[in-house]
């Protein structure tokens, strides 16, 4: 529990990128039955920062889906809260806060790189387990004091728009340094930073913060004392844990579920529109029959 609260507040947080699938309803389900055990509260954040991905359409959906599966948040968009807003797109202003702090403590730095030099250039392959490669460090030496300096007009770090134009923003990690955690569904974790994960993106260089950052901010601006999530997000729990500390915050519990698969043994995405929650509705599956068909997990 975070210091000061003796409520468990979890949270449900999608992205409108497209229709939500068992596998999100699976996790979901969890949270909430979580929530309900400690007889906490329960969230919803409507993760809407990737502009480009993101539609209204699935946003609308996202939430009909959501309830018609039977899960009830007691903050969102749609009901309102103490924490408001719940919409990322509108909480800009808590990012950039954070991202100045960052800046003026030294953790990041303006990296101009593209993804094809990274490529090239990157240590290590892509980690299967991951979607992203390790950063092979081309900028690091780079600080936001010496662009500041230079008085480029370029200046990534000056947290301003349109500041990160033309740079994106990364965080320097402790190289050799094993971050542990305790996962309430997996048990004890550790992950090297500069091994397992490098030196990540805090805010795009299209002037949006990164799901890291956004993601830690909020979970503490909501007092967030349990994150429940999928399986494929225990090394991002590392970074974050990296961000929270950096920024002063106590990082909440966190409680990772395995990953849903499909017959071949592949990993549940928006692409497998058959087991979108809106094709199940709308093929008149029930959600207690499909709640019934999962081996429970604790
Ligand atoms: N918006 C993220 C996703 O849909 C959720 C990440 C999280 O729960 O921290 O993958």
């Amino acid at each position: 529990m975070t210091p000061g609260t003796s409520e468990y507040r979890g949270r449900l947080a999608p992205s409108p990128t497209g229709y939500l699938h068992l596998g999100h309803a699976r996790t979901f389900w969890i949270a909430q039955e979580r929530a309900l055990q400690s007889r906490g509260k329960l969230v919803l954040r409507n993760e809407d920062m990737d502009a480009k991905r993101f539609k209204l359409e699935f946003a609308t959906a996202m939430i009909e889906d959501m309830r018609w599966f039977g899960l009830d948040w007691q903050e969102g968009p749609d009901v309102g809260g103490s924490f408001a807003p719940y919409d990322q797109s509108e909480r800009m202003s808590y990012y950039r806060s954070a991202l100045a702090k960052l800046r003026d403590g030294g953790f990041i730095y303006p990296c101009t790189c593209s993804r094809k030099d990274i490529a090239a250039a990157a240590r290590a392959p892509h980690a299967e387990d991951d979607d992203e490669v390790i950063y092979p460090g081309t900028c690091r030496h780079r600080m936001c004091d010496e662009w500041r300096a230079t008085g480029d007009a370029r200046d990534a770090c000056a947290i301003t728009s349109p500041v990160t134009r033309h740079a994106s923003l990364r965080f320097r990690v402790p190289d050799g340094e094993t971050i542990s955690f305790n996962d309430g569904h997996f048990g004890p974790q550790s992950f090297v930073a500069g091994k397992d994960f490098g030196d990540f993106i805090v805010w795009r260089h299209d002037d949006v913060p990164s799901y890291q950052l956004a993601c830690v901010v909020d979970d503490a601006a909501m007092q967030i004392t349990e994150v429940v999530r999928g399986a494929d997000l225990l090394k991002s729990t590392a970074r974050q844990i990296l961000l929270h500390r950096a920024l002063g915050l106590q990082p909440p519990a966190f409680f990772h579920c395995p990953l849903m698969l499909d017959e071949a043994g592949v990993r549940l995405a928006k692409r497998h529109d058959a087991l979108s929650l809106r094709k199940l509705r709308e093929s008149g599956e029930s959600p207690e029959a499909l709640r019934r068909a999962w081996q429970p997990i604790h």
